[in-house]
C-alpha cells in the first residue's frame, strides 16, 4: 500500500455504475480484484448494480491509524453514495424506497472466503417496511433478519452458531426443511430474537442508524483483512501483508425475492477440465451466499454441463432462457475482453440479469493447459501468451496418478468430481487432525460435511478432501483445485457425525482411522486402498510442451540413475542425463558387501578384488543408461559421497564384511571407527576419494568406457561425459583429468574401433571453485553447477538439519523461499554468474549447466536462463514443468530486450 504519509491518498472513493467508472480493470492495486473488474464490466457496458470502492490505500490508513478509518473518507462516500441513490431512485435509510448495500471486500488477488461481508445493509425497522411494501412482506423480514445476523457476526463479534440454533428451533417448530418454507411473521419474530441475543452479547441494541451501520461494516471489511484465517492463507499463498483489501460498497440486487429470481455462478470453460462448456450453477429464489455455503444442492447452468446425477435437476436454460441467453452473450464478451477464462457471480432479479463480479477463474492444471492452448487457436492469445498462462510448478498435478481402471473397487458413494486425481489415505474429520496425522507421516483423506476457510490448513495437510455438501464451486472445491488436490464435493450419500467421529453410507459404517480412496476426477468415493496408475498426457499438453520447445534457450535434461527413470524422463522430453549418481547404485542389495570389502581392504590387492567384483555391475549399469538414452548426452558423476556412508553399523553386516575380508571382527570395527569423520560433508568426500584412492574412479571410468564401447560396437550412438564432483582446486581436477583421460585411452585401444568421443568436466559446487572457476576451466569441458552443495557451504546451512529451523525463518518473513528449493539470486546466485563468466573467460565454449535440486523450480530456472547457461537438469517428473519454465524464462528476456528499446523511442 502507498498510503503518502502526512495528506494520505489524493482519492480514496472510485465510483462505478450506469455505464460509467472512475476505476478500470488495470488498477487492481488501488481497488482490489473485485472493484477493479466491478468498474471494467461496467465500462463496458454490462449490467453492473451501481456502488463505489473504497481504496486498498485506506486499508493502511485504517491499520496505520490503530482501526479507525481516516477523517477524510466521510465526504468522498457521502458524495458516491448520493451517485448510487440516483441511479437507483432510491435513498439510503428511506421510509419508502429504501436503498440498500453489499459492504465486500476485495484484495488485488482472491482469497476466496476469507474476508469478511454484509449484505442488505441499510435495513431497519422502519425501512423493512418499505421493502416489503414494494416486495413482500416475507422477504422483507427475511432480508432483516439475513442482515442482522450477518451484521452480528461480522461487525459485533456475536458468534453466528447462536443466530443459527434459533432458527434451526424456529424450523423444527415449524417443521419445516428450508428457510423459504418460513413465513413473514416469523421471520418477525426471530428478527426480534436476534435483537436481544445481540443486545445480550453488546449491551447495546442493534444499529437502527444506516449511516451508523454503513461506517461499522466498512470498518470491519478492513479489520477482516488482518484475521488469522486470512494471515494464514497470505502466508500459504505468499501474499504480502503490505497489499491489504479494498471496500466494494454497491447497490444490493435480489435473488431471492421469488420464483422469477435466481443467483448464481459461472465459470466460461469448465474449470476441471478445460473443455469449452459454460459452466456453472444457481438456485432460485435465493441470495448469492446460499449457492456457496452449499446449503441447498444448487442446479447446473446449461444443460451441457448436467452430470448424470443432475439429470433431474432442470437448468438455467430451461427455467429461465432469456436470463441465460443475456448470460451467455455475456460470458463471450468477457471472454474476449479479458482474453481469459472468467469465474462469475450473477443474480437474477425478477427476470433481469445482473453481474455482481468477473475474475480470472481458478482452474485445475489439467484446465489451464487446455484453456491456454485452445485460446491459443481461437485466436485470443498468441501462443507465447499461452505458454505464460500455465503455472509451471503446477504442471507435476499432471502426471500425478490416477485409478488403475482395471483395479477392483467398492464405490459406496458419488459425489461430484471437484478436482480430479486420486487420493487414498485413512479418514480424519477434523483439520486439525488431519494436521497432526499428516505430521506424523500418515496419509490422510478429510471428511467434512462442508469446509469453511478454518479448515485450510487440514486441507493442506490432506492427500484428498470430501464433503458431504456443496457443490463446483463452493469452498472444498475452489481450495482443492486451487491447491491441486484430489476433491469430492456434495456426497450427499454420506452421513457424517463428528461425535461419533463416523460417517454412514445406508448400512455401511466408517470410522476414522478407516482406509478410503477418492477419485477427483469422477466423485467416486471407495472403501479401502486402490491401486494407482500413471495418466496419459492429453494432446494441448505435447501442444504447449512443442511451443515451449520452440521459444526456449535452454537445454532441459534430468537426474537419473536407473535405465528406468532415464526412460521415465526421456518419455516427459529430456534431452540427455544432466547428473548420473553413481553411489546410488553402490547401496544395491548385492552389491553392498563389494563397496564395503572395497573401503575397508588393507591393501591394494585386497581392494582390486573388491573393484574387479563392481566393474562388472557397473558396466552393466552404465550399458542400460546409454541404451536408454540413446544418441543423448549422459553426464555420470564419479563417486562422490564420504566413503563411510556405504559401512555397516549393525552387529550382522559387520561380521559379513570380516568374513569376506578374512579379517577379525575387531580389526574391521576398528577401521570402520577410523573412517568416521566430525564434518563428513566436508570431509573425505568428492574428488578427495579419487585422489586418496585413485584405483576407485579408475574403476569407474573403466566401466563407462567400455559400457560406451560395448554400446556403440552395437551401432547405438552414445554421448558419455565423466564428471568429477567436489573440485575446489584446480590441481584436483588436473590430476584427476589426467587419470581419466589415461584409462578412457587404455580402454578405447583395447577396442574394436569404437568411435567414442568422451567429454570430461566438474562439478562446481564449492564456492572456492567458482572464484577460480577461469582456472579450472583449463581442464574441463564443462561446468555442471552443483547449487545443492553451493548452497550448504556458501550460506552454511546444512542441508540435512537446516529443516529444524528453515521454516521458522521463512514464518519470520527474514527469507521469502527455502533456499535449498528457490536458489538464493543474491548470494549463490551471484557465485553461479562469476564462475559461468570466469570459466568462460577460459573457454569461450565451456558447456555450463545446473544439477542442483532447482534445476526443476521456475524460478530458479529463470535465474538460469538469465546467468547464461546451457542447460539444467532435474528429476524426471520436473522435467516438463522445467520445459514450460524455460520458455517463460526465453518470453521474459525478449520482453526485457524489448522494454528498453521501447522507452529509448518515446524519447
Ligand atoms: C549438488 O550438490 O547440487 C548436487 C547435485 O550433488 P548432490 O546433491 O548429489 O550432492
Ligand atoms: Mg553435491
Amino acid at each position: 500500500m502507498t498510503a503518502r504519509t502526512g495528506r494520505g491518498p489524493r482519492r480514496r472513493v472510485y465510483s462505478f455504475g450506469a455505464g460509467k467508472a472512475d476505476g478500470r480493470s488495470s488498477m487492481r492495486e488501488v481497488l482490489g480484484g473485485k472493484g477493479a473488474n466491478l468498474a471494467e464490466m461496467t465500462r463496458i457496458g454490462l449490467p453492473v448494480p451501481p456502488g463505489f470502492t473504497i481504496s486498498t490505500e485506506v486499508c493502511a490508513e485504517f491499520e496505520a491509524a490503530g482501526g479507525r478509518v481516516p477523517r477524510q473518507l466521510a465526504g468522498e462516500v457521502a458524495k458516491a453514495l448520493r451517485r448510487v441513490e440516483r441511479i437507483m431512485d432510491a435513498r439510503f435509510g428511506d421510509a419508502e424506497r429504501p436503498l440498500l448495500v453489499s459492504v465486500r471486500s476485495g484484495a488485488r488477488v482472491s482469497m476466496p472466503g476469507m474476508m469478511d461481508t454484509v449484505l442488505n445493509l441499510g435495513l431497519n425497522d422502519r425501512t423493512v417496511e418499505g421493502l416489503a411494501a414494494q416486495a413482500d412482506a416475507r422477504f422483507a423480514w427475511d432480508s432483516y433478519r439475513r442482515f442482522v445476523q450477518m451484521y452480528a457476526d461480522v461487525v459485533l463479534g456475536v458468534s453466528m452458531e447462536r443466530f443459527e440454533h434459533r432458527l434451526e428451533s424456529l424450523k423444527e417448530r415449524r417443521r419445516v426443511r428450508l428457510d423459504t418454507e418460513i413465513g413473514a411473521d416469523d421471520w418477525r419474530r426471530l428478527v426480534g430474537e436476534y435483537f436481544a441475543l445481540v443486545e445480550e452479547h453488546t449491551d447495546r441494541p442493534f444499529p437502527q442508524e444506516p449511516s451508523e451501520q454503513l461506517w461499522g461494516a466498512i470498518a470491519a471489511v478492513f479489520r477482516s483483512w488482518k484475521t488469522p484465517r486470512a494471515v494464514t492463507y497470505r502466508k500459504l499463498n505468499r501474499i504480502p501483508e503490505a497489499w491489504g483489501t479494498a471496500v466494494n460498497v454497491q447497490a444490493m440486487v435480489f435473488g431471492n425475492m421469488g420464483d422469477d429470481c435466481a443467483t448464481g455462478v459461472a465459470f466460461t470453460r469448465d474449470p476441471s477440465t478445460g473443455a469449452r462448456l459454460f459452466y456453472g450453477e444457481y438456485l432460485k429464489n435465493a441470495q448469492g451466499e446460499d449457492v456457496v455455503a452449499g446449503i441447498r444442492t444448487p442446479q447446473p447452468l446449461a444443460r451441457e454441463n448436467r452430470a448424470p446425477e443432475q439429470a433431474h435437476l432442470p437448468t438455467l436454460e430451461e427455467e429461465m432462457p432469456r436470463a441465460y441467453r443475456e448470460l451467455s452473450r455475456i460470458r463471450s464478451t468477457l471472454e474476449k475482453h479479458y482474453c481469459d477464462m472468467q469465474d462469475v457471480e450473477f443474480t437474477i432479479q425478477s427476470g433481469r440479469l445482473w453481474m455482481l463480479q468477473t475474475r480470472n477463474g481458478k482452474r485445475t492444471a489439467r484446465a489451464a493447459v487446455k484453456i491456454a492452448v485452445d485460446m491459443a487457436r481461437e485466436g485470443l492469445i498468441t501462443r507465447e501468451q499461452a505458454i505464460t498462462r500455465v503455472d509451471a510448478d503446477s504442471l507435476e498435478q499432471l502426471l500425478h496418478p490416477t485409478l488403475d481402471p482395471e483395479a477392483d473397487k467398492r464405490v459406496i458413494a458419488k459425489g461430484l468430481p471437484a478436482s480430479p486425481g486420486a487420493a487414498n489415505g485413512s479418514v480424519v474429520f477434523s483439520a486439525d487432525s488431519a494436521e497432526a496425522k499428516a505430521k506424523a507421516g500418515e496419509k490422510v483423506v478429510l471428511v467434512r460435511i462442508e469446509t469453511s476457510p478454518e479448515d485450510i490448513h487440514g486441507m493442506h495437510a490432506a492427500e484428498g478432501i470430501l464433503t458431504a455438501r456443496g457443490g463446483m464451486t463452493s469452498h472444498a472445491a475452489v481450495v482443492a483445485r486451487g491447491m491441486g488436490k484430489s476433491c469430492v464435493v456434495g456426497c450427499g450419500a454420506l452421513q457424517i457425525s463428528y461425535e461419533r467421529g463416523e460417517f454412514r453410507v445406508d448400512d455401511r459404517v466408517v470410522r476414522a482411522g478407516d482406509e478410503i480412496t477418492i477419485d477427483g476426477s469422477t466423485g467416486e468415493v471407495i472403501l479401502g486402498r486402490v491401486a494407482t496408475v500413471t495418466p496419459e498426457l492429453g494432446r494441448e499438453f505435447a501442444e504447449l510442451m512443442r511451443w515451449s520447445d520452440a521459444v526456449r534457450r535452454l537445454e532441459v535434461r534430468t537426474n537419473a540413475d536407473t535405465p528406468h527413470d532415464a526412460k521415465v524422463a526421456r518419455e516427459f522430453g529430456a534431452q540427455g542425463i544432466g547428473l548420473c549418481r553413481t553411489e546410488h547404485m553402490f547401496f544395491e542389495e548385492e552389491r553392498i558387501l563389494a563397496v564395503r570389502e572395497m573401503i575397508l581392504a588393507t591393501d591394494e590387492a585386497q581392494r582390486a578384488l573388491a573393484l574387479e567384483k563392481l566393474l562388472p555391475m557397473q558396466r552393466g549399469d552404465f550399458v542400460g543408461i546409454f541404451r536408454a538414452m540413446e544418441g543423448l548426452p549422459v553426464t555420470i558423476r564419479l563417486l562422490d559421497p564420504p566413503l563411510h556412508e556405504f559401512l555397516p553399523h549393525e552387529e550382522e553386516g559387520i561380521l559379513e564384511v570380516a568374513r569376506a575380508l578374512g579379517a577379525d571382527v575387531a580389526a574391521v570395527r576398528a577401521r570402520i571407527e577410523e573412517r568416521s569423520e566430525f564434518n563428513p560433508m566436508l570431509g573425505h568426500r568428492g574428488c578427495r576419494v579419487g585422489i586418496t584412492f585413485p584405483e576407485i574412479y579408475r574403476m569407474q571410468v573403466r566401466a563407462i568406457a567400455e559400457a560406451a564401447c560395448q554400446v556403440a560396437e552395437s551401432g547405438v550412438k552414445v554421448r558419455p561425459e565423466i564428471m568429477i564432483p567436489l573440485v575446489s582446486h584446480v590441481g584436483e581436477l588436473e590430476r584427476l583429468r589426467a587419470l581419466v583421460e589415461q584409462e578412457v585411452q587404455r580402454v578405447l585401444g583395447q577396442s574394436r574401433g569404437a568411435r567414442v568421443k568422451i567429454a570430461i568436466g566438474t562439478m562446481i559446487e564449492v564456492p572456492r571453485a567458482s572464484l577460480v572457476a577461469d582456472e579450472i576451466a583449463r581442464y574441463a569441458d564443462f561446468f555442471s553447477f552443483g547449487t545443492n552443495d553451493m548452497t550448504q557451504m556458501t550460506y552454511a546451512l546444512s542441508r540435512d538439519d537446516a529443516g529444524k529451523f528453515l521454516p521458522a525463518y521463512i514464518e519470520a518473513g527474514i527469507l521469502t523461499d527455502d533456499p535449498f528449493v528457490s536458489i538464493d539470486r543474491d548470494g549463490i546466485g551471484a557465485l553461479v554468474r562469476i564462475g559461468v563468466e570466469r570459466g568462460r573467460k577460459t573457454r569461450p565454449d565451456l558447456k555450463v549447466g545446473i544439477c542442483g535440486e532447482h534445476g526443476g523450480d521456475p524460478k530458479s530456472v529463470r535465474f538460469c536462463d538469465e546467468a547464461g547457461l546451457d542447460y539444467v537438469s532435474c528429476s524426471p517428473f520436473r522435467v516438463p514443468v522445467a520445459r514450460l519454465a524455460a520458455a517463460q524464462a526465453a518470453i521474459a528476456a525478449k520482453s526485457r530486450r524489448r522494454a528498453p528499446r521501447a522507452r529509448g523511442a518515446r524519447r
